[in-house]
């Protein structure tokens, strides 16, 4: 199966590409991860665009999303966290294969705002934790499963994720027309929200 997960900024849409990808043995991608995993100079070009709040060029995701779905982990399907965020790469994503099902996460501006301003990582075990809503960590500079310190993400900040959400609304949004989409409350919590796409999944 192929899924779509769209959503604003701290919809919860990689915290559930996860959680549904384990229960349905799909490969998450979340397109976001591969750019941060890019190194040498393409990622200070990409970190330009990233740390600024701005989409990277269209034909530079499109080939790093090629080489990925290509990957022996993507055989029996995968979640899409990040990928398509404008028209144009949902056209360009038709023209590679098809997809079952587009899950729209929604939440309001506030609720990004509140959630992504209190956003911290772990980045040795790749957690996210929130300072502000949940899941808050026992200690705020601690991982609690590994110990390791949380960061913050550099686009994490007021001006970026107002830039992020202007792009959302105006480029991302327009995509749900194009497919077919179901749409999800986002403002539940994390395992009432994974009931609502397992079970919108399974009518
Ligand atoms: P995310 O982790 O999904 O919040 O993505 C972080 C940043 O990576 C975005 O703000 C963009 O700069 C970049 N990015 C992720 N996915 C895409 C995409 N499909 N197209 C262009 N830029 C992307």
């Amino acid at each position: 199966m192929k899924l779509i997960f769209i959503g604003a900024q701290g919809s919860g849409k990689g915290t559930q590409g996860k959680i549904i990808a384990r229960k349905m043995s799909l490969c998450h991608i979340s397109t976001g991860d591969l750019l941060r995993e890019a190194t040498g100079k393409l990622a200070e070009e990409i970190h330009g665009y990233i740390d600024e709040g701005n989409l990277v060029p269209n034909e530079l995701i499109l080939k790093l999303l090629k080489q990925r779905i290509s990957q022996d982990d993507c055989e029996k399907g995968f979640i899409l966290d990040g990928y398509p965020r404008n028209l144009e790469q949902a056209k360009e994503l038709d023209k590679i294969t098809k997809i079952d099902y587009v899950i729209e996460i929604d939440i309001s501006d506030d609720e990004s705002v509140k959630r992504i301003l209190g956003r911290a990582l772990c980045k040795k075990c790749n957690i996210n934790y929130n300072l502000v809503t949940q899941p808050k960590p026992a200690n705020p500079e601690k991982c609690d499963i590994c110990g390791g310190f949380l960061e913050r993400r550099v686009d994490d900040n007021e001006e970026a994720l107002r830039k992020r959400l202007e792009i959302y609304h105006e480029d991302t949004e327009p995509i749900l027309e194009h497919y077919d989409s179901i749409k999800i409350n986002g403002e539940q919590d994390i395992k009432d929200v994974s009931e609502e796409i397992l079970n919108a999944l399974n009518e």
